[in-house]
């Protein structure tokens, strides 16, 4: 029997091959559930379109699809800076899918294979995308930020070379974690990680934990992860950091820079931020080694007040924004076994429960980190 009622896990998932494809079955193509945000805390389950692919897509049964904090925005605000939810939008880009159909074009994918799901597609021809830096492209679709649709829904359709075969010994729920995973590794590009980096990371929720994860991937010697959540250094202790602080609210940045020197021993040569807070950029600025590379990963205000003089220690700020070509990378992190995405999941919904587990990522009831939400309606648990 299906339940639908949140679990912590840990759960055994039941599905089966067969299952996944009944689900394509001529009597369900009318039903394309969908969790539609019309606006301001109006978050909505309703039937949408069967989506038709094109030559170069393939047509996907969802499978897993996590709460992002910019899904939870939304929900919340009804906007990221210039981005407004006008009119009614499918919430949703964390994802992982199985390949039900294949476009007349589509080479590299069959039905059956199961993918992770780079949300974002740029436009193809202009000189960002042109230029291999399609994630900068201004015309990018991307899931979930308005007017494009997301993908928490039953079916979606989606260009096949943004769908990333899954290694057999990797789980759908893996697959939609290679989303915060490729922000991470694309963090680690920017700033140039290798073996023997003593990193610090700020902020450890999902994005500054698989940015721990990454790091560790690429060859940090020692990592040093802060937060001022008690659980999630405790996460960041179970992922393998080096080293953890507890920030205190309203500590003087003097304090905290000297805290972090003193038990790394030595200045961090690179400083991930994933806060976007000012003191924390302030503070990263600050501790990072001379001649070394701040990435500011967390957005906070557009206008803050910050330091000038680091620069002038050669210390470079690079900030990111997403990921490109990142994939595969971060597939193969995993598969590989360098970096483990699984203890970041703490909780699980079913489809029908969209609403619930929202509400839990927007209270934060029962110290979540990611949320994953199950679209196929065969997804079961048992306990
Ligand atoms: P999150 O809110 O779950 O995590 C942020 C963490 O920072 C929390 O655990 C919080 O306790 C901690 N924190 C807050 N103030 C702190 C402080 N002063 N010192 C230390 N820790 C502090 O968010 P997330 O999903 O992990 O994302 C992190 C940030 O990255 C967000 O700002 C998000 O918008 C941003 N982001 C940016 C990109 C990009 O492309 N640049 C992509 C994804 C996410
Ligand atoms: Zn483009």
């Amino acid at each position: 029997m299906l339940r639908s009622c949140a679990k912590i896990f840990p759960k055994i998932y039941l599905r089966t091959f067969q299952a996944r494809f009944s689900c394509c079955s001529k009597s369900s193509q009318k039903n394309n559930l969908a969790a539609v945000l019309h606006g301001i805390g109006d978050l909505r389950l309703e039937n949408r379109p069967m989506p038709i692919i094109k030559d170069n897509q393939v047509l996907l049964q969802m499978e897993t699809v996590g709460i992002c904090g910019s899904d939870v925005h939304y929900l919340v605000e009804g906007r990221i800076g210039p981005f407004v939810v006008k009119n009614p939008m499918v919430i949703g880009h964390e994802a992982s899918g199985t390949v039900l159909e294949i476009g007349k074009k589509v080479k590299t994918l069959k039905p059956g294979d199961r993918v992770a799901i780079e949300p974002g597609v740029g436009c193809r021809v202009c000189t960002f995308c042109k230029d291999g830096r399609y994630h900068l492209c201004p015309d990018m679709a991307f899931c979930a930020t308005p007017p494009i649709d997301g993908n928490l829904c039953r079916f979606f359709a989606h260009d096949a070379d943004f769908c990333f075969k899954l290694p057999e010994h990797l789980t759908l729920d893996e697959g939609a974690l290679m989303e915060p995973l490729s922000v991470a590794v694309h963090s680690c590009k920017r700033a140039n990680v290798r073996l023997g980096d003593v990193v610090l990371v700020v902020g450890a929720g999902p994005i500054g934990l698989t940015s721990l994860l990454a790091a560790r991937a690429y060859g940090a010697s020692a990592v040093l992860i802060t937060d001022l959540a008690e659980h999630r250094l405790n996460k960041a202790r179970e992922l393998g950091a080096d080293y953890v602080f507890k920030v205190e609210k309203n500590m003087p940045e003097e304090e905290l820079v000297k805290e972090i020197k003193c038990l790394l021993r030595v200045d961090p040569n690179i400083t991930i931020e994933c806060t976007g807070e000012e003191s924390s950029i302030r503070a990263s600025l600050q501790v990072t080694k001379t001649g070394g590379v701040v990435v500011l990963v967390g957005l906070g205000k557009f206008d803050l007040n910050l330091p000038i003089f680091p620069l002038f220690r050669e210390v470079d700020v690079r900030g990111i924004f997403r990921y490109n070509n990142d994939y595969p990378q971060a597939i193969e992190m995993v598969q590989s076994g360098k970096a483990n995405v699984k203890p970041l999941i703490t909780h699980h919904f079913a489809m029908e429960d969209t609403v619930k587990a929202f509400e839990t990522a927007r209270t934060g009831a029962g110290n979540p980190i990611k949320i994953l939400i199950h679209a196929n309606p065969v997804w079961k648990i048992c306990e």
